[in-house]
């Protein structure tokens, strides 16, 4: 069930901060991943005092941001179920959404910077417009979209954040907000008895897109297995990557978990099944 999110799709934007961002790049749209109702970009913003945090009044000041970031944490559960999200930027709506629970917010500043964005711009359409949808900010084009343009749009910011995601959590920062996930075993745990409920982490099979689901690895018996969520089926793999859970396990050395030494034995009447 997906919460409804700010107002029709309609983007109202300002012109501040991005009139100076080109054009529509004229890419057809590569794929629609979920049919929900439009997130639209209602907080306005100037400058850097962008919302990043649920639950969140429109800061009037960069000293009202600084008294609400405190409160991420807590009100991030209660997110999830309410009905408000008028306040909500739209990177935590989007981590809040069934099925999304393996993402991680990614840090906003990470996202401005464009040295972390080189070459996604040729991979999602409407480009533009998908990285100001996921970073909130306002532009005077929302009304020259059709619903179906706005949906384009947010099904690309979806695809964009995912491929951002997929960079972040390679980095010291990403690395440690998806360690706190692990560590509250978010991404699920080993269905394999022997592991007696390891906690796994996200991988991807492969790093190109539309590839294959994401999957859980798990650090115990080094196999990777299908989130047993069925939410999780539409997630794509190449969002967390090929190389996270062991970059990750590399970093923190001191969580990887001895290897399991107990292996299942198939047995007849008692006996051990003979091999042939
Ligand atoms: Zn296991």
């Amino acid at each position: 069930m997906y919460r409804e999110r700010g107002g029709k799709g309609k983007m109202e934007r300002s012109s501040t901060a991005t009139s100076s961002r080109a054009a529509v790049n004229g890419k057809e749209p590569a794929i629609i991943t979920k049919d929900r109702s439009s997130p639209a970009a209602k907080i306005v913003v100037t400058g850097s005092s962008r919302s990043s945090f649920p639950n969140k009044k429109i800061p009037s000041s960069k000293g009202e941001e600084n008294i609400v970031e405190e409160s991420e944490t807590d009100s991030e559960e209660s997110d999830v179920s309410g009905s408000e999200g008028e306040d909500t930027s739209w990177i935590s709506w989007f981590c809040s959404l069934r099925g999304n629970e393996f993402f991680c917010e990614v840090d906003e500043n990470y996202i401005q910077d464009d040295f972390n964005l080189c070459g996604l711009s040729s991979q999602v359409p409407y480009y533009d417009y998908a990285l100001d949808l996921i970073l909130d900010v306002e532009s005077s084009h929302g009304d020259m979209f059709s619903e179906e343009q706005n949906e384009i749009i947010e099904s690309a910011a979806e695809m964009l954040y995912g491929l951002i995601h997929v960079r972040y959590i390679l980095t010291t920062k990403g690395l440690g907000v998806m360690l706190e996930k692990y560590k509250n075993a978010e991404f699920g745990r080993c269905p394999r008895v022997y592991c007696c409920g390891q906690p796994c982490l996200p991988v991807g099979q492969s790093d190109v897109s539309r590839q294959s689901n994401v999957k859980i690895f798990c650090p115990k018996c080094e196999d990777i297995y299908t989130p047993q969520s069925r939410f999780q089926d539409n997630l794509d793999g190449a969002y967390f990557g090929s190389t996270f859970p062991h970059l990750f396990l590399m970093t923190y050395g001191g969580l990887k978990p001895q290897k399991t030494t107990q292996d299942y034995i198939p047995r007849v009447f008692g006996f051990k099944v003979h091999k042939p």
